[in-house]
């Protein structure tokens, strides 16, 4: 018995009896203080034992050495249950070989670092590791607590790559709430479904780009919400119909692209001056530099839908000779996007989370179904 190792294993009435080392881990040899077992159908104990298997279960590394214990699962015979009963042990779960300790600091090192490291740092199996992170995952499953505000994007799989996931996030928490591992309308509502009504029927706002495929999903799942295209998707359009018109007119080069798509009031004297000389260059992309500041500028300053409406209406007069495609897009969209100036709800406050979003899934080639990723993403940012 050394009672210095039973302070530092920390366990309610177990003491360490032998500690040895055998290759690359530490083993410790426990015994039980409490001689009584108790009968887990009706709480009856006995020291009477009826049988003894000893176990292994890996536990927190001591001095940055891997451990495991070295246990007796005690089984007794209840004679009023009439039945045998195996002890409950409080640190580790019945059929599992680890402490419930060792799952949960696996757990949130799989937050922090890739599967493969935890892997390699901890002496397991990819397979392991993933298995006690869902495991824990599933159990830690949160609600979605009554959002009211929320924002459909997607998020490509792999960079360059057409595939995507569709994600759902609560904007007034700034938090991700699920993934979908769909940008099909029809499947991203059969999930969202799962979802109880009384609570989709709270949401007041959905923030979303152009893709009509939203729309419809946000229609059919949460009835009672405004439909917000988000600002910057319509800024991101009308930049890219900017530098289209700039790639035509042959301004090429990578300076000429950021002075033109750089907000006006953030550029300095210096490259004020150089945007002054490209757009004397050419009345047209004068033109088409001075819609997208425009719109930027109605923005910024309309304070109410009727207003931006107004001024939105206007710019497309101009807007429609110059960016065609765009400017009908926007037109269709106009109610939505003037949606906007309710609130002034928009995703850009989920600039950082999205960073981590796509952060997170670069990173996790040690998961290998989309589920894990899923499980991962939600674990870090719901
Ligand atoms: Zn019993």
């Amino acid at each position: 018995m050394d009672f210095h190792l039973d302070t530092l294993l920390n366990l309610p009435d177990i003491s360490v009896f032998t500690c040895y080392r055998q290759e690359d881990f530490t083993f410790l040899d426990l015994h039980f203080l409490n001689p009584k077992v108790k009968c887990k159908y009706c709480q009856y104990s006995t020291d009477n034992i009826h049988q003894e298997r000893p176990i292994l279960v890996r536990d927190l590394s001591i001095c940055g050495q891997a451990v495991y214990l070295k246990i007796s699962r005690r089984q007794i015979y209840c004679p009023f249950c009439k039945k045998y009963s195996t002890e409950s042990l409080d640190f580790v779960e019945q059929g599992r070989n680890y402490t419930k300790r060792y799952e949960n600091y696996i757990y949130e090192r799989v937050k922090e670092l890739t599967v493969e490291q935890v892997s390699y740092h901890e002496q397991l199996s990819a397979e392991q590791v993933k298995n006690i992170f869902s495991r824990i995952a599933q159990r830690k499953k949160k609600d979605w607590s009554n959002p009211e505000r929320l924002s459909l994007d997607e998020f490509s799989k792999e960079k360059g790559k057409r595939q995507f996931v569709t994600v759902v996030s609560d904007l007034d928490r700034s938090s991700l709430l699920e993934v979908i591992d769909s940008h099909k309308s029809d499947e991203i509502i059969q999930v969202l479904k799962a979802q109880p009504q009384a609570m989709r029927d709270n949401v007041k706002e959905v923030s979303v780009d152009m893709w009509g495929g939203f729309q419809k999903v946000v229609k059919e799942t949460f009835p009672n919400a405004l439909i917000v295209i988000d600002r910057f998707h319509v800024m991101q359009l009308v930049n890219q119909a900017l530098n289209k018109i700039r790639l035509l007119l042959e301004f090429k080069g990578l300076r000429n692209r950021c002075l033109l798509l750089k907000n006006g009031e953030n550029l300095n004297r210096e490259e004020q001056e150089e945007l002054q000389i490209l757009l004397n260059q050419s009345p047209c992309l004068g033109i088409a530099y001075e819609l997208k500041e425009e719109l930027r500028n109605i923005y910024e300053t309309s304070t109410t839908v009727k207003m931006g409406f107004r001024k939105l209406q206007k710019w497309l007069v101009y807007a429609r000779c110059l960016f065609g495609q765009t400017a009908e897009t926007i037109e269709k969209h106009i109610q939505a996007i003037c949606h906007y100036f309710i609130n002034r709800t928009t995703s850009g406050v989920m600039e950082g989370l999205n960073t981590k979003i796509k952060l997170i899934i670069r990173q996790s080639y040690g998961f290998n179904t989309f589920e894990s990723l899923r499980e991962k993403l939600l674990a870090c940012l719901f």
